[in-house]
């Protein structure tokens, strides 16, 4: 693994999931929300009686795609372009702003209505248009809900469900002079619903992201709940979609198996609101979609990694995972936080995100829900071992770990060592047994040491044997 240059701070994981939860009520309550979530994916995908084939056909056209995918990407070129698409290609996100802003500059555009585009996150679009005069307005809520309290999202789908209610009611009123303490939801959403319509009207152009690009016809699908994406696209004289490299489908045909699983693993809803399918531009108007590799094809050459781009990006994973869930999204320094984003951050920078394949407890749930059967907690794994192999762990855990593998790989060591320890436990005083380096027993207390193994235990409560050949 290259070690790679980066200028950006390294991610420290387990300090920022420290300072999440320092406030114990946000933290509780941002782990039943998201639980919610999940449960209500868990009741969607139940009620589709040929859930796991759809995950498998679904697995299976991605698998297929990226074995193809310059060819089905050239396709798409072709097509797109004979419906009347302009089409660019970015090698990475510095190409990719550049092509956007002379895209703007070309059309005279200052003020542009952006839908909900992880893509943009990753490339760090709005402060570089900022930087040059625009005016870049978030209209999908939550994006705008974090955009006015100048924050980051903290999830792909939610993007403010870090946010409580009555947080959301003191930003609109400081910032949109909403009645001060007023927080209903309803009450909220039509204030910023009022304040993004003349934003809307006021646009001269859209950007929006890409859910799914059809080699086959050269059109494209965005997925939204609130049509912001249409009303901006539809409105401004100007539509530019950005799309990374992975968004691409063979077929027309293939896309029912996408929308059947992706909003049904996002939140539990059969369908998006809104899923609009972009083919030509309007008469008098412009598209253009800009194709973005930014360390995609790197991410495609490492075969243990490469599954990683089957991502639909419904987010399932982040909502099931007991990590995410209790460490909140900006915990990973991320655009794309959780599960996927540990497996796909490395791969972009290794040393920054060396922490991120450790923000998990390989339970396997992430793998469960994925509806791209994406084998997350094995890459998480495998990340793991390069991350290690590469130094980026500190020289006390590795030998920490080393020292816990010589011991796990002799089962008589194993027991020697448990029996010194649950003797020593008994005895030790607690200004020894917490001191600093269990930093495990800072957050808890030790469970009272049991009077025998576990082993032992079974050896006289284990049923008889039915035969004698069963016998020890
Ligand atoms: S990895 Fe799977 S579960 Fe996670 S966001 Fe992507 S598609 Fe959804």
């Amino acid at each position: 693994m290259n070690r790679l240059l980066h200028t950006l701070p390294v991610i420290d994981h387990p300090a920022a999931a420290a300072r999440f939860l320092h406030d114990a009520d946000r933290a509780t309550w941002h782990d039943a929300s998201l639980w919610q979530v999940r449960r209500k994916r868990d009741r969607a995908a139940a009620m589709v009686e040929e859930w796991e084939e759809l995950r498998a056909l679904a697995s299976a056209i991605k698998e297929h795609t990226l074995s193809h995918l310059d060819t089905y990407l050239e396709a798409f070129e072709r097509h797109a372009t004979a419906n009347g698409i302009q089409v660019h290609w970015a090698a990475d996100a510095a190409e990719h702003n550049r092509i956007v802003l002379d895209l703007l500059r070309r059309h005279g555009a200052r003020r542009v209505v952006k839908s909900k585009s992880m893509l943009t996150e990753e490339c760090g679009l709005n402060p570089f248009l900022e930087a040059h005069g625009i005016e870049v307005v978030d209209t999908d809520l939550g994006e705008r809900i974090v955009q006015l309290a100048n924050d980051a999202p903290s999830h792909i789908v939610m993007p403010a469900i870090h946010y409580r209610q009555e947080e959301i009611g003191a930003l609109f009123h400081a910032k949109m002079g909403t009645e001060a303490g007023a927080d209903e939801p309803a009450y909220l959403a039509a204030a910023a619903r009022r304040d993004l319509r003349r934003r809307f009207l006021e646009a001269d152009a859209a950007i929006t992201g890409v859910n799914f690009a059809v080699a086959e016809t050269g059109g494209f699908v965005v997925c939204t709940n609130e049509g912001n994406a249409d009303l901006g696209a539809h409105l401004a004289p100007l539509h530019i979609a950005c799309m990374g490299l992975e968004k691409v489908i063979p077929r027309l045909d293939d896309l029912g198996v996408f929308l059947r699983l992706l909003a049904r693993s996002a939140t539990g809803q059969p369908i998006t609101v809104y899923t609009s399918h972009f083919h030509r531009p309007p008469p008098g108007r412009a598209l253009h979609v800009v194709l973005v590799d930014n360390g995609r094809s790197a991410q495609l050459a490492r075969p243990a990694y490469r599954a990683s781009l089957k991502c639909i990006r419904c987010g399932a994973c982040m909502n099931t995972c007991p990590v995410y869930r209790r460490s909140g999204g900006h915990s990973y320094g991320a655009p794309v936080p959780g599960p996927i984003g540990s497996i796909l951050m490395p791969g972009a920078d290794p040393v920054r995100y060396a922490s991120l394949p450790f923000a998990s407890t390989l339970c396997g749930s992430c793998s469960d829900v994925c509806p791209v059967q994406i084998d997350i907690h094995d890459q998480l794994y495998a990340w793991r071992q390069d991350v290690t192999r590469a130094g980026g762990v500190s020289r006390a855990k590795r030998w920490f770990m080393q020292m816990a593998g010589w011991l796990l790989a002799h089962p008589r060591r194993y027991r020697v060592a448990g029996a010194a320890l649950r003797r020593l436990l008994r005895h030790l005083p607690r200004r020894l047994l917490y001191a600093r380096p269990n930093t495990w027993g800072r957050a808890r207390e030790l469970p009272p040491v049991p009077p025998q193994t576990f082993r032992d235990w079974y050896r006289t409560h284990r049923p008889a044997p039915e035969h004698p050949a069963d016998m020890p």
